[in-house]
């Protein structure tokens, strides 16, 4: 008899680990995490879209781990800078540079972009590897706009200056619960959610898990 399946959730960022406890709670899976599984192999984002660094992630850290696991490629895409960060996201303001560092390197870039041209969007592809091979992905993305300055205190990265114009309020202002019903990474985990539960039945089935 299998016991629960042990899903890796393949990411350093401590915000991301937060919310993937959240999202994923309720499926028959135990989570863990690179520093768990003693792994410090750092996997490159080499690829041009969202989708293929989600999907490079979760194959090569599948194979490092011999464990099911789940990688995520987000960022944000900002209209008046043609898309701009997109896949540079995390590396916007150089190697080294804190979040906060990278949000107000994107909002001195924003500085003479009036209200109505501030767009953007949040977009996450999650990615699920098998360690046989078989791999799936979903997307998520959330609509917003640059706010003129930051604010709040929750959630990470460039939440302080997302502002959502539904909510009156950017992303580092919404209580987590609210931000995992809503955000980019909500809308892909409720997707991949019934394509976890079709791998997980069919793992059992086997004696994979
Ligand atoms: P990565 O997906 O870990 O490569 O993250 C890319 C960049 O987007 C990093 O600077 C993250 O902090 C940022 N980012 C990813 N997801 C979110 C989010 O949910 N809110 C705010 N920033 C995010």
């Amino acid at each position: 008899m299998c016991e629960t399946t042990r899903l890796l959730v393949a990411t350093g960022n401590p915000g991301k680990l937060r919310e993937y406890e959240q999202l994923l709670a309720g499926l028959p899976i135990t989570l863990t995490y690179l520093t768990r599984e003693g792994i410090t192999d750092e996997v490159e984002e080499t690829g041009e879209t969202f989708a293929d660094n989600a999907v490079h992630k979760a194959e090569e850290y599948a194979r490092i781990s011999g464990l099911l696991t789940l990688a995520d490629d987000s960022g944000l895409e900002v209209d008046a800078l043609g898309g701009a960060p997109g896949v540079q996201s995390a590396r916007y303001a150089g190697r080294g540079a804190t979040d906060e560092h990278r949000y107000q390197f994107l909002l001195e870039r924003m500085r003479d972009v009036p209200c109505e041209e501030r767009g953007a969007r949040f977009r996450c592809v999650i990615a699920v590897a098998e360690p046989e091979g078989q791999v799936y992905t979903a997307e998520g993305t959330c609509e917003g706009m640059i706010a003129l300055a930051p604010r709040g205190g929750y959630g990470f990265g460039y939440d302080p200056i997302f502002y959502l114009p539904d909510q009156e309020k950017t992303m580092a202002q919404l209580a987590p619960e609210v931000k995992n019903r809503i955000s980019h990474r909500a809308r892909a985990a409720q997707d991949i959610r019934p394509i976890l539960e079709r791998m997980l039945r069919r793992r059992h089935v086997s004696g994979s898990c």
